[in-house]
């Protein structure tokens, strides 16, 4: 048994990277388990092992992906720009990054688009959450 994709993104998609504040998702690589913990709800079983933190695609008051958004929607007109800034403005930017139907502004193939932004981090995060896997040691990039 292993550790899928699916598995690990799901944890760095979900991760609030806050051990502090509302916790954070961890991979222990002994047992090759991914586990939730946080100082108020410590979960110490692998406190012992060899484990790492899992990236996060938005940690708790980052707003990385807020911000993400809003350098995305400089490809659309500035009309659509404005009507955006405005939904966000009265509901917040969580809110206007959603569907519609989801009570947020985005139309579906807005959401389509957007979803490949945040799949190609996904990507990206889950390609270094498999190379910590891999390395006990931190990741540093080599000098050239
Ligand atoms: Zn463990």
């Amino acid at each position: 048994m292993g550790l899928t994709d699916r598995m690990l993104i799901g944890a760095i998609a979900n991760n609030p990277a806050a051990f502090e504040g509302t916790g954070e998702y961890r991979c222990c690589r002994a047992c090759e388990m991914i586990y939730f913990t946080s100082a108020k709800q410590s979960d110490a079983t692998h406190d012992g092992h060899d484990w790492f933190a899992l990236p996060a695609l938005n940690p708790d008051n980052s707003k990385v992906l807020e911000r993400a958004f809003q350098r995305f929607i400089k490809r659309w007109t500035t009309e659509r720009q404005d009507q955006l800034e405005l939904f966000a403005s009265r509901k917040g930017w969580d809110m206007a990054m959603e569907l519609k139907y989801g009570g947020g502004a985005l139309e579906e193939s807005e959401v389509a688009e957007w979803q490949e932004i945040i799949n190609g981090r996904l990507d990206q995060l889950l390609r270094q959450a498999r190379e910590q896997l891999q390395n006990s040691a931190p990741v540093v990039p080599a000098d050239e």
